[in-house]
């Protein structure tokens, strides 16, 4: 089973995790739940020193499902005056 290697963007934190191919890879820090991302063997591939990730910009891809704008109901939360 292969080993991955994963590295936390928020807090930094890297550990690695025994996963199959088929299994979902994980998105999320187990120190700060924040975002992690896989490191493919990182053979070649030396991420030291500065200019780690800067990569803010991929959150982007997160698809977001459109909502159908229904009117949502509305908020039962005036109940009227009522006027004798
Ligand atoms: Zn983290």
């Amino acid at each position: 089973m292969p080993t991955y290697q994963y590295a936390c963007a928020d807090c930094g934190h890297e550990f690695e995790a025994f996963q199959s191919f088929t299994e979902a890879s994980l998105t999320t820090c187990p120190e700060c739940k924040g975002e992690v991302r896989k490191i493919y063997s990182a053979v070649g591939v030396v991420f030291k020193g500065s200019g780690f990730y800067k990569t803010d910009s991929v959150k982007s891809t997160t698809s977001e499902t459109p909502a159908a704008t229904t009117p949502a109901a509305a908020p039962a939360a005036a109940p009227a005056p009522k006027a004798d």
